[in-house]
């Protein structure tokens, strides 16, 4: 029912640059509103040199927190109070959090991504290869690594990037990690439990683009997970789904990290399948791809 005697309402949101084809407004708002909640999820455009601007402006009108994502997540950090476990590891904040009139930087990527692999199987104990050396790679990594992952084999294109990673890996986590240079299809070592893209590989509206993988190395005993949301049936899901591995798309990852988030602004746990219909619905995805 709507009160009105109280029309404030608490504010998070998203910044970015570029930010207009981010969609996660669509399913924060859908769980706002499924739960009663008076906040408001605002998507909003932050270059890079705004960003300071961007914050006293959040604390000037009383913000509760907010998301960022590029070009703020390393930039964001000199301006918190202090920083999460997986944040510190990886040096990247996606979450920002007021607790107590302190700005904490979260990361809840990693955490989203574990939550949705969490549906399948644990972490704990896996050999792991990761496609991608940037920051979804380095979130899920991290996050996998911090839940008992004993190896993780970073394959990448740009060596820098992606030694980058494993050199974090292998200094502050107990997993032991290693790189290996992307060219031509990767073999995947038989021993491989779970496979990965955290490229933007397949992304719209490059839908057809395909992981560089020697398919004939995927085995039905394997977990192929992409961070792809839109579409979320990517070729590389499609290449493993038809080799028999089990699949994990990229918007239990979206979803979960946006429940993460929430929870840590306002307390409530949200219902997921309302913030995954809301996502179906702005994505314009069929009924036959959820
Ligand atoms: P970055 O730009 O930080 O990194 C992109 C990575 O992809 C780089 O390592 C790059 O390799 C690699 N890459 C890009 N194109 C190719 C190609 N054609 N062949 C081989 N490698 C390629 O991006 P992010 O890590 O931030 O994001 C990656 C994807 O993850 C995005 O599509 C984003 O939508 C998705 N994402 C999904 C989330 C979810 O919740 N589902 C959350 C966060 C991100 P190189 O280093 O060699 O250039």
């Amino acid at each position: 029912m709507t009160d009105n005697t109280n029309f404030k309402k608490e504010l998070v949101g998203c910044f970015g640059d570029p930010i207009w084809e981010n969609p996660s407004e669509a399913m924060m708002e859908a769980a706002f509103n499924h739960h009663n909640l008076k906040w408001r999820y605002v998507t909003t455009h932050v270059p890079a040199e705004n960003l300071h601007a961007a914050f006293a402006g959040v604390k000037a009108m009383g913000y509760k927190g907010f998301n960022c994502t590029l070009p703020h997540k390393v930039a964001v950090i000199e301006h918190l109070d202090g920083l999460g476990e997986s944040a510190e590891v990886m040096g990247a904040v996606n979450c920002v959090v007021e607790r107590e009139g302190k700005w904490i930087g979260e990361n809840t990527d990693g955490k989203g991504f574990v939550q949705a692999l969490e549906e399948i199987t644990t972490p704990k104990g896996k050999r792991v290869v990761i496609f991608g050396a940037g920051g979804a790679s380095r979130a899920i990594s991290v996050e996998i690594a911090l839940n008992g992952a004993t190896h993780i084999t970073i394959v990448n294109r740009n060596e820098e990037r992606g030694k980058e990673i494993v050199a974090i890996l292998n200094e502050k986590t107990a997993a032991s990690a290693a790189y290996v240079k992307w060219e031509g299809d990767y073999a995947l070592p038989a021993d491989t439990d779970i496979v990965i893209n955290a490229t933007c590989i397949g992304l719209f509206p490059n839908v057809n683009d395909r992981v560089a993988v020697d398919a004939t190395t995927l085995t039905s005993n394997m977990i192929a997970a992409d961070v792809i949301p839109n579409p979320p049936n990517t070729p590389f899901l499609r290449e493993a789904a038809a080799t028999g591995c089990t699949t994990i798309d990229g918007i239990g990852m979206l979803v979960n990290q946006g429940r993460i988030n929430i929870d840590y602004w306002t307390g409530v746990d949200a219902n997921p399948d309302v913030m995954r219909d809301a996502l179906h619905d702005v994505l314009n995805l069929g009924l036959a791809q959820k």
